[in-house]
Formats: C-alpha cells, sequence, structure tokens
C-alpha cells in the first residue's frame, strides 16, 4: 500500500517515515513478539491532513488483550522487571530515551502525519518524551521506604513495591509523550504493563514499541495492543488481573474506566478535559498576554487538555485584547502540518471536526460574534479549521462550559478579582488556569483561589516533568509527572520485626 506521505519533508527524515509506513499491517506487542490480531482484523489510520490512509493497524480487541495481560503477568511474577536492580533498570529507560532522540525526527514525523500536528510542535513534544523517559531514570534509583520508630524489641520499616501489572490508556493529542507520562514511570518503580493507544494514532506508539525491544527490555515488560476504546480498552479497563489502571482521555470515558475497575477495585488515576480560566487583568503584561494566551488555547489545534478556552477580561481591557487577539489568531498559518513554516494542522479526525463545526453552529445559535475564525478553514481536503475567537459570551452558555477540544476559545468580561475568581471557578472542570497581572500579591491570591491542579502566573500551559500534572474536580484524580508518580505506581508494605 502506498503511504500518503505528502512532498514538503526534508528528504531523511521522509525517508525513514516512509520506510515505517510501507509494507505489512502493523502488529501488536505481546510477550516481546510482534503479532496480528486473533481476529486477523485491522483498521486503517489517517492523515488528518488529506484524509489518505497511512498505514494499516491490527485491530486487538478482548482476546489480545488476555494475552497482553497474561503476558505482563508471567514478567511480573517471574520477576523480570521488578526483581532487576535499580541501576538496571534506569540504564534501560535511558537507553529508550537515547533511542527516542536518536529517532527524533522520524518520530516527530509519525506524529504530524497521524496526529495533524505542525512538525515544529511535534518535535518538541519528542524532546519532552525523551525528557520524561530519563526524569524517571533518575527515580528508580531514589525511592524510598522508611524506618519508624516503634516499641522497643520491633523494627518496623516500609517498603515500596511496585502494583503489578498497569493499564495504560492513552489519547491521541499527545500521541508520544503521554506513553512517557505512563510507561517511563511505571517502569521505573518496576511494574509491567500493556498499552492501549488511540484508535486515531497508534503510529507513534508501534514505533516506540520497536525502540522499546531494541533497547532490549525483557520480554513481556511492555506490551502494547492497538485497537478501538469500547472493545480493546475497555477489556483493559475491566480485566480482572490487571492492578491498576492509568487513563488520559475525556471524563466521559473516564467515568467508564472507574466503573470497569470496580470489579477487581484496581487502582485508577484519571487525567480527563478541562475548560481552563486564563484570566486577564488590566494590569497585565499585555503583549505577553495576548501571544501566550493565543498559543495556550491554538497550540495542537487547541486540542488539549488544560486548554486556555475561557478567557476572563477585566472590563477596560476587553476590548483591546479581543482586537488583539483576534488578530493574532488570523495571523496564524493554518494548512500542511510538515510545513515548517505552519503553526496550525487539521484537527485529528472526521469525528473530532464534525465535533468541532458543531459548536461553532451552537456558537452562533447561542448569540457568540466570532471576533476571528468561526468557519472550518479554505482547505479542499483535510481537518480544518480556523482559530476562532468569540466575544459576546456569557459563563452559562454552552460553549463557555462543554469541552469542545478544537482552536476555540471564549472572551468573558469581569468586574474585579472576586469577579474573576468566582466566575473562572464556575465550571465543572479544573484542570488548569492562568493569571495574567503585575501585582504580585494579586497573582498569588488568585492562584490559591482558583480551582485548578495546575496555575500559570503570567505564562500559560507549561509542563515540565518535574512537577505533578492532574486535575481537581471533573478533571480526574492522581497526579502524574514529578515525584507523585511514585504513589500511582508502588505500594507501602510495612513489615514489623520482633527483637
Ligand atoms: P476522545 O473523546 O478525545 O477521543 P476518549 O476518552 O474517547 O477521548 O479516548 C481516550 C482513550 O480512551 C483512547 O485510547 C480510547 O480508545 C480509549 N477509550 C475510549 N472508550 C473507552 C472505553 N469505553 N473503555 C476504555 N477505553 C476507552
Amino acid at each position: 500500500m502506498a503511504a500518503a506521505v505528502p512532498s514538503v519533508e526534508p528528504a531523511t527524515e521522509a525517508a525513514a517515515a516512509r520506510r515505517f509506513l510501507q509494507g505489512p499491517p502493523k502488529q501488536l506487542l505481546i510477550g516481546g513478539k510482534w503479532v496480528p490480531a486473533k481476529s486477523g482484523k485491522t483498521f486503517e489510520t489517517i492523515n488528518p491532513a488529506n484524509e489518505e490512509v497511512l498505514a494499516l493497524v491490527a485491530e486487538g480487541d478482548r482476546a489480545d488483550i488476555d494475552e497482553a495481560v497474561a503476558a505482563a503477568r508471567r514478567a511480573f511474577e517471574a520477576g523480570r522487571w521488578p526483581s532487576l536492580g535499580p541501576h538496571q533498570r534506569a540504564r534501560y529507560l535511558l537507553r529508550i530515551a537515547d533511542l527516542i532522540e536518536q529517532h527524533a525526527d522520524e518520530l516527530a514525523q509519525l506524529i504530524t502525519l497521524d496526529n495533524g500536528k505542525p512538525i515544529s510542535e511535534a518535535t518538541v513534544e519528542v524532546g519532552r518524551t525523551v525528557d520524561t523517559f530519563r526524569y524517571y531514570a533518575g527515580w528508580a534509583t531514589k525511592f524510598y521506604g522508611e524506618t519508624n520508630p516503634s516499641a522497643p524489641d520491633f523494627f518496623n520499616y516500609t517498603l515500596r513495591e511496585p502494583v503489578g501489572v498497569c493499564g495504560q490508556i492513552i489519547p491521541w493529542n499527545g500521541p508520544l509523550s503521554t506513553i512517557s507520562w505512563k510507561v517511563a514511570p511505571a517502569l521505573a518503580f518496576g511494574n509491567t504493563l500493556v498499552l492501549k493507544p488511540a484508535e486515531q494514532t497508534p503510529l507513534p506508539a508501534v514505533r516506540m514499541g520497536e525502540l522499546i525491544c531494541e533497547a532490549g527490555l525483557p520480554d513481556g515488560v511492555v506490551n502494547i495492543v492497538t485497537g478501538f476504546g469500547p472493545t480493546a480498552g475497555a477489556a483493559l479497563a475491566g480485566h480482572p488481573d490487571v492492578d491498576k489502571v492509568a487513563f488520559t482521555g475525556s471524563t466521559e470515558v473516564g467515568k467508564l474506566i472507574l466503573q470497569a475497575s470496580a470489579g477487581n477495585l484496581k487502582r485508577v488515576s484519571l487525567e480527563l478535559g478541562g475548560k481552563s480560566p486564563n484570566v486577564i487583568f488590566a494590569d497585565a503584561p499585555l503583549e505577553t498576554a495576548v501571544a501566550l494566551s493565543a498559543t495556550g488555547v491554538f497550540r495542537n489545534q487547541g486540542q488539549v487538555c488544560c486548554a486556555a478556552t475561557r478567557m476572563f477580561v477585566q472590563e477596560s481591557l476587553y476590548d483591546e485584547f479581543a482586537e488583539r487577539i483576534a488578530a493574532k489568531a488570523e495571523a496564524i498559518r493554518l494548512g500542511e502540518p510538515l510545513d515548517q513554516t505552519t503553526t496550525m494542522g487539521p484537527l485529528v479526525s472526521s469525528e473530532q471536526y464534525e465535533r468541532v463545526l458543531g459548536y461553532l453552529k451552537l456558537a452562533r445559535d447561542e448569540g457568540a460574534q466570532a471576533k476571528a475564525g468561526g468557519e472550518r478553514g479554505p482547505q479542499e481536503r483535510g481537518y480544518f479549521v480556523k482559530p476562532t475567537i468569540y466575544t459576546a459570551v456569557r459563563n452559562d452558555m454552552r460553549i463557555a462550559r462543554e469541552e469542545i477540544f478544537g482552536p476555540v476559545a471564549v472572551l468573558i468580561p469581569f468586574k474585579d478579582e472576586n469577579d474573576a475568581v468566582l466566575q473562572g471557578n464556575d465550571t465543572t472542570y479544573g484542570l488548569g488556569a492562568g493569571v495574567w497581572t503585575r501585582d504580585l500579591s494579586r497573582a498569588h491570591r488568585v492562584a490559591r483561589a482558583l480551582r485548578a491542579g495546575s496555575v500559570w502566573v503570567n505564562c500559560y500551559g507549561l509542563i515540565d516533568p518535574i512537577s505533578a500534572f492532574g486535575g481537581y474536580k471533573q478533571s480526574g484524580f492522581g497526579r502524574e509527572l514529578g515525584p507523585q508518580s511514585i504513589d500511582l505506581y508502588t505500594q507501602i508494605k510495612s513489615v514489623y520485626v520482633k527483637l
């Protein structure tokens, strides 16, 4: 099958990506071997920039998940990974990081082809993935138990042990970085795992699987089952022999995952949707506030769970801010994502495209005014939507309450600090929030008052593996990244010794 790789990309990276795309359908990684789905089924993965088929991918379902979980269980119980010395585990993680780095351009190409984000953003994503593997390589040798004061004739200590077999279900918006958020800490702390990539973007995960094999990890430690959410994903979430599920995706599916976990009381961490407030006071550093608020909502075509979608602007600045950010939106170069000069690509899939267009219609029906965008892109093919800024929006409109997951921001005025916090917190979500002001005390007050797992002051959307990320309210629970991942991927055993 001819791979649909457009002709604008540099030759070498394109050649590597093309080599990967060509050939037989992509397979599942189970117990160290690449195998077809037991059903023999495959599905097509599409390039959202031109709607052409990139490759065929094995469509795993319950039977394949069963095999993969069994392989992960065998690897865990045989001690192939948890009993390995921490220095050895660290070395494997570093080796994976090195391999990602060596194949950075090819991986960036695959991300862009499968997901549609601009190649410049895909390159940043690969770099972050490398950082996250290296960061958790460091933790493999630095998670400790404790000794605790007890009666004189007893010695008590705690051991931090791996949770066991982890099911990791990831979304399509960061198809490589979300692998590192889940796989790197799970491995660092001695777990084995089954990864279920999103059906829209399986290719970066399959290529990562090849690199993980090249790094020489023992068989069965990392298993990858591509397939659909309601079949492969649900089978993993409900599997009786999976000890922990880590999920990133929609709040709706997060609730299903939680229900599915009840069967064997598996541990669950959920990183879900958002409708993040970005509060811009009249004394904000305006130039930066406009530029970074625009990036905060338009990066990755707005398909980011912590995107700055609700912009609260102080009344006296409202009109000027609206003009300026609309100008930024108009200046965005919407087009072929493999082109280095493109700053916005297509949405990931036809479903997502229809969904976002539905919200643009709803915005018109609700009486919002499009200061920029508000319509599909001019391209004949591909899922392009223009970067969109709405004014004349109230916080109780559906476009201000529901997660659109597209390049759409609403601008809502506020009177004072109290009003900004009240409106900002008036949401069922709590993932991210921004505050823009030159008043230091106010910045700290508002950062405390906003109910969100990450708050950015005079910046937006930074995520560094050194610091925890996760949600308040219906944006989920459990914190990934930072040392907090130790709690997600270990459990504590208390040992009493009679002296
Ligand atoms: P989105 O709506 O943005 O596509 P989803 O929450 O549907 O996000 O998908 C995120 C991940 O969850 C994907 O890997 C998807 O296959 C998986 N998924 C979807 N539905 C289910 C389900 N019922 N059980 C388990 N995983 C699911």
